[in-house]
């Protein structure tokens, strides 16, 4: 054992007993490290390739401002992210707030009144109930007269492809498919099973559009949904593609005409893509991409890591310790609210940012019960960087996310033990 390692983890409050047992779990997924390394590998030289086609040059990293016509940095990155994602165009924006806003700005530019859009693998994320109006909420797709319906995937977690077949009719004219499960149970979609689901939906309606929620599931395989024959594909720039570097934005990549549409509902009609400035923060948006491969890998292994170590101790996790991972969201299921709370205090703890402070359960907005959050995140609310939040109500599952390096995921997963354990939460005798 590596002494000065062990000293160094002690110092951040790591105790000896918890830190072997990390390590005998650690040496058991080498193998899936390498192989998710190998991913990262391939993905960073898909980025650099990407980066080099499009002529990325010292220049785009100048700052516009006002309205930002002509800007080299914005046009050329939105090219890179084309290219990276294979789409014929791309929309790479700070005016995108987060994830939500460039998933409603991808659904209301391409849907008029009289559409169908459908979910065909059940409920989508919760802020998009109100942007669909599934909540009934103000500017919801469904006060514009579009209306929504859902399939929900059978029980074994498999398309319901009878149901979906009698729900599309000639009035379907956008179908979303959410890579990652979010909040739900179910599993989180691989690439290749969207590309099935995808094939089956142009089967039966060829020119109807296929946009994938493409959050948390960016870099997580080689192959990214529009390969697989989707139309669009939307994320946020604060999870896996800003790298951890990115202050805020969104991202539609996919097909010339719904890029187009898009651009023309961010700003306006007759002005598109050609205004947007991008005030001095291309090159965080260029280097986060550069970087976000490897991120991504880390948090993947931190995520692993705490399915492996948690199951061991006889925790519910989801994914479990040993399936294909297809974004890099980690729960656990406690099924008891003070595990739950100090796995985040833990998580907190182990921050280079706020670490000092203490989560506390509180009362937020649009949830029925209590929330408890940990972030100690450079990018406020950034959730490529480690963090963890859960409701305070049974089953008392944390989910878990991010982290910059796999090292920092690591530390977080095992101060997040010791807490468990300083509280008698563990089963010490699973330890050793
Ligand atoms: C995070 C997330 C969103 C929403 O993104 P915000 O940036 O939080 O608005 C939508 N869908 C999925 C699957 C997500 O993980």
């Amino acid at each position: 054992m590596n002494e000065l390692l062990t000293k160094q983890y002690e110092t951040l409050g790591i105790s000896k007993e918890i830190y072997t047992y990390g390590m005998r779990i650690e040496e058991e997924l080498l193998e899936r490290f390498a192989q998710i390394d190998r991913v990262a590998e391939y993905n960073q030289l898909k980025v650099i390739h990407a980066m080099q086609k499009n002529r990325v040059s010292a220049e785009c990293f100048q700052s516009s401002s006002g309205y930002g016509y002509n800007d080299l940095g914005r046009e050329t990155l939105e090219k890179v992210y084309a290219s990276c994602f294979r789409g014929e165009d791309a929309l790479v924006r700070p005016q995108i707030t987060c994830g939500t806003h460039a998933l409603a700005l991808a659904l209301m530019s391409n849907l008029r009144p009289g559409d169908e859009l459908l979910s065909p693998v059940g409920k989508p994320y919760d802020t998009l109930e109100e942007v669909i109006g599934i909540r009934p909420s103000k500017g919801s797709l469904a006060e514009y007269g579009v209306t929504y319906r859902q399939v929900d995937l059978l029980s074994d977690g498999s398309f319901d492809y009878e149901t979906i077949k009698n729900a599309i009719n000639e009035r379907t004219k956008l179908v979303t498919i959410q890579r990652s499960k979010g909040y739900a149970t179910r599993k989180t979609l691989s690439v290749e099973r969207i590309g099935e689901l995808v094939a089956f939906v142009k089967k039966i309606k060829p020119d109807v559009i296929c946009m994938v929620d493409n959050c948390y599931g960016e870099f997580v395989e080689e192959r990214e949904p529009l390969e697989v024959g989707a139309d669009m594909i939307v994320g946020s720039l604060i999870k896996n593609p800003g790298g951890g570097l990115a202050p805020v934005g969104g991202y539609i990549v996919g097909k010339k005409e719904c890029v187009e549409n898009a651009a023309y509902r961010l700003t306006s009609p007759g002005l598109g893509k050609e205004v947007g400035a991008s005030l001095g923060i291309m090159q965080s948006f260029y280097e986060g991409l550069f970087l976000a491969p490897t991120v991504v890998a880390g948090a993947l292994k931190g995520a692993i890591f705490a399915a492996n170590i948690y199951e061991r101790l006889g925790f519910d996790v989801i994914p479990d310790g040993k399936e294909s991972r297809h974004d890099i969201i980690q729960a656990v299921a406690f099924h008891n609210p003070d595990a739950l709370i100090a796995f985040c205090e833990g998580i907190q703890a182990a921050a280079p940012v706020d670490s000092y402070v203490t989560p506390e359960p509180w009362a937020m907005p649009g949830y029925d019960s209590d929330v408890i959050m940990a972030a100690g995140a450079f990018v406020q609310g950034s959730s490529i960087e480690l963090s963890a939040d859960g409701p305070l109500k049974p089953p008392y599952a944390v989910y878990f996310q991010g982290g910059l390096t796999w090292y920092h995921a690591k530390l977080g997963i095992l101060k997040s033990l010791q807490k468990l354990k300083e509280r008698n939460l563990v089963n010490t005798e699973r330890l050793c």
